[in-house]
């Protein structure tokens, strides 16, 4: 159990501006990772809360859709001041349930404050058009309408800043929202609640239910009441939720699985890849879906590109979240470790070399040593699957066209890196690379300003930018006749 009292902390679904447990009294453990210890429950909801969440939020709706740009606006900027004052004890929230260092869990919710404050401006700039008119006696005009219920899916990996990037631009937009978020980091999903309730935002307008994550889809999935489905997690996931929702043709936002490619040129400033490839290996200990999957370093520069990659992983520091200093928590659970050793065992297998790292970390529980393959080849299992860890295999190339190849060989599309002094190159390589984000000489590119998402089946729609309004609006015609 927690230590003290964290005041975000709540053990209930916020459904129609109650805080209420799941209808059977059950309940589902959540546990730190860091030490696996027990830190309280969650409802385990089902189809009748989900319901119920529903319901209310289709309630909501009918009023909250006639407030002003500037009336939500307002509310949104309340809510980027409250996370901000209270950033610490939501990251404490953040990284007792996820694991992530203090450092990192601060900069995530920091991240949720900007894109709340982000959607508190896009708000304000949802034009419409008046369109030139094909007849004397008639007008044309297209407005921006809120799409309605909206019910949003997430992961542990960011369990603030992924709802940031879905409430934000539902409430900006009119919409209001049912919440699911991931059952092993529930508390920093509940919290939006408290964050809402205490920024003014209407009852019903955002609702949270924890629980079967099934049954709680197929609810949202089947109920016509819902009108768009935004999701972060698994592309096998996101297939199953663009399936179910096609029987009530529903708006699918969908921000999925990558496998980011890290590419390195002979002509690169190599220190400067080296540090670009550290935060895009490594943030939140490699479980993130724009981490780097597959370094592919050119031959000329591949010695030196993987010893100084090696000798700056090897000193990472590895611990509990909340120790000082501590660079890269534990994986989320003991499946997590699994798979990474397993891919680094076929990658040994067929003649991968560890050149650090490699073994669980000495703290043991879900803790992994940061681990540099080099010798990588096409074979291994991670040219293809997710790893999802501290493990960064390291391929060799001898061409531009060879590696965009090697890059592009995935149904992937997420984020892609590459490292190049050459300005033709670039200019080549950026636009032979099939991703739907693009770092060039930077290894961390998220911001709200941008929009963030993928093609292929990394997934639809894009979060952040003026674009991430868009899939919360409807777009209407209205033909004005008889002038
Ligand atoms: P990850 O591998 O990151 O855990 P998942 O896609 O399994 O990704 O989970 C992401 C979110 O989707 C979580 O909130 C999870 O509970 C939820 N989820 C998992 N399976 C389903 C399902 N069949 N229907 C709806 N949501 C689901």
């Amino acid at each position: 159990m927690l230590q003290k009292s964290n005041p975000y902390m709540r053990q209930s679904n916020l459904i129609g501006g109650e805080w209420v447990k799941a209808d059977s009294g059950a309940t589902l453990d959540v546990t730190n990772p860091a030490n696996g210890q027990k830190l309280g429950t969650v409802p385990k909801s089902g189809k009748a809360e989900t319901r119920r969440a529903i319901e209310a939020a289709d309630k909501a709706f009918k009023t909250f859709k006639k407030t002003t740009a500037n009336e939500r606006s307002k509310m949104l900027r309340k809510l980027h001041d409250l996370i901000l004052e209270n950033q610490d004890a939501l990251a404490e929230l953040l990284t007792l349930e996820q694991g992530k260092s203090l450092a990192e869990a601060k900069g995530e919710v920091g991240a949720s404050a900007a894109y709340i404050l982000w959607f508190a401006e896009e708000a304000r700039r949802t034009y419409g058009d008046v369109v030139p008119s094909p007849w004397a006696d008639r007008r044309i005009i297209v407005t921006r309408e809120p799409v309605g219920v909206i019910a949003a899916i997430t992961p542990w990996n960011f369990p603030s800043s992924m709802l940031a990037r879905k409430i934000g631009p539902a409430i900006a937009a009119g919409c209001t929202t049912v919440v699911k978020p991931a059952s092993q980091t529930p508390y920093s999903g509940l919290a939006w609640g408290v964050l809402c309730e205490e920024a003014g935002i209407p009852a019903g307008v955002v609702n949270i239910l924890t629980g079967s994550a099934g049954e709680i889809g197929d609810e949202i999935c089947a109920n016509p009441m819902v009108k768009k489905i935004t999701f972060t997690g698994s592309t096998e996931v996101g297939k199953i939720l663009i399936e179910k929702s096609a029987a009530t043709v529903k708006k699918v936002s969908m921000e999925l699985g990558g496998n980011a490619p890290f590419v390195v040129f002979d002509d690169a400033d190599i220190d400067r890849a080296v540090e670009g490839a550290m935060v895009a290996k490594y943030r939140n200990s490699g479980q993130t879906c724009v981490c780097t999957n597959r370094f592919f370093v050119q031959a000329g520069v591949y010695d030196a590109f993987v010893e100084k990659f090696a000798a700056a992983s090897a000193k990472l520091k590895v611990g509990a979240g909340l120790d000082a200093g501590v660079q890269q928590g534990p994986l989320i659970d003991g499946k997590a470790v699994e798979k990474v050793e397993e891919l680094i065992g076929d990658a040994t297998a067929k003649g991968g070399k560890v050149v650090t790292g490699g073994k669980r970390h000495e703290l043991g529980g879900s803790f992994f040593e940061p681990t540099v393959i080099a010798g990588a080849t096409p074979d291994m299992r991670f040219m293809k699957e997710e790893i999802f860890g501290p493990v960064a295999p390291v391929f060799r190339f001898e061409t531009e066209e060879e590696a965009v190849a090697l890059a592009n060989d995935t149904e992937y599309g997420l984020a892609c890196y590459f490292y190049s002094s050459d300005l033709g190159r670039v200019f080549r390589v950026m636009e032979n690379l099939k991703y739907g984000m693009v770092g060039v000489n930077e290894g961390l590119i998220t911001t709200p300003e941008a929009p963030f998402g993928g093609v292929k089946e990394s997934g639809l729609g894009r979060e952040g930018g003026h674009q991430g309004i868009e899939d919360y609006l409807d777009t209407k015609y209205v033909c004005i006749g008889g002038l």
